[in-house]
């Protein structure tokens, strides 16, 4: 299916590897101009150069910290106008209420609230004024289904959720979407880090905690980056203008909820 997005141009925040990198991809793929953000530059301009060459699309590296006013104005600079935004960051730290300090407060709601927020407030008025606009946040599973540890992701990313509940009528009859993915168990260096914190609380190796929790999921596998790719992709795409306001668990089936 043609996505009808030719000619696009989408910022892509936190997109140098895993679920970030891979909506870059499936947006790249159906003919979107990039701008993509990540902090470390080396690891990014590459990225860039490689979906670039492999999408024949033009794909722009800015190097920042989407957590910071500076690294969001240096990605706004380099795309004023984006028709698409994908609004991620790197995961809260897990832990316990009474271990997290104030930095870690700080760090989850700059990256995972204040942040996509941030870039909201400066794409979507542009977006509705031009009669397009595609958001997808990347947020998580607990949102919906809390782990534990993971009080923090919980907390921050619960309030985007509902900011942008309260956005979404202002803006879809402008064809101006805003949507939420949330990622169960995906493979990638985060689901290791996490997996690593896991392991150490139960005294296993890291290798057998993943091997456990694989074994445990329904599909029997975590999900490719890919398969999240390409719901981005058609989330963003033409066809999707009737999608707005939605929270879509892309998980396999691990957590089980009625329909
Ligand atoms: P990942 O493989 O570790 O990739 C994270 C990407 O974000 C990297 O490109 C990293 O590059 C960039 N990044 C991190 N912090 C950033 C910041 N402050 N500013 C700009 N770029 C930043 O992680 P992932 O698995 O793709 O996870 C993406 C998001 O989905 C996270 O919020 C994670 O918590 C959430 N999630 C993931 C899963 C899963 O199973 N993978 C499940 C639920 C939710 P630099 O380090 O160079 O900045």
């Amino acid at each position: 299916m043609d996505l009808g997005l030719k000619g696009r141009t989408a910022i892509v925040c936190a997109a140098s590897k895993g679920l970030g990198r891979a909506c870059a991809e499936a947006l790249a793929a159906e003919g979107v101009a990039l701008v993509l953000n990540a902090r470390d530059p080396a690891r990014l301009k590459q990225t860039a150069a490689e979906i670039a060459a492999a999408h024949e699309v033009e794909v722009t590296a800015v190097a920042g910290d989407i957590a910071s006013a500076a690294g969001r104005a240096a990605l706004l600079a380099a795309c004023p106008a984006p028709d698409i935004l994908v609004n991620n960051a790197g995961g809260p730290a897990p832990g316990r209420l009474t271990s997290w300090c104030a930095d870690d407060w700080s760090n989850a709601l700059e990256s995972n609230l204040k942040a996509p927020v941030a870039m909201l407030a400066a794409v979507l008025d542009g977006m509705a004024a031009r009669g397009f606009g595609r958001v997808v946040n990347i947020t998580s599973s607990v949102v919906r289904h809390p782990i534990d540890v993971q009080g923090l992701s919980v907390a921050a990313r619960a309030g985007l959720h509902g900011l942008v509940s309260t956005l979404v009528r202002a803006h879809v009859g402008r064809n101006v979407t805003i949507n939420n993915i949330l990622p169960g168990p995906f493979a990638t260096d985060r689901l290791i880090s996490n997996f690593t914190f896991r392991a150490k609380q139960d005294g296993v190796s890291p290798e057998a905690a993943l091997a456990a929790r694989r074994a445990e999921l329904p599909a029997k596998r975590f999900g490719e980056p890919q398969e999240l790719g390409r719901l981005c992709a058609y989330l963003c795409s033409a066809h999707a203008g009737y999608i707005s306001g939605q929270s879509i668990l892309i998980d396999g089936g691990a957590h089980p909820q009625l329909l």
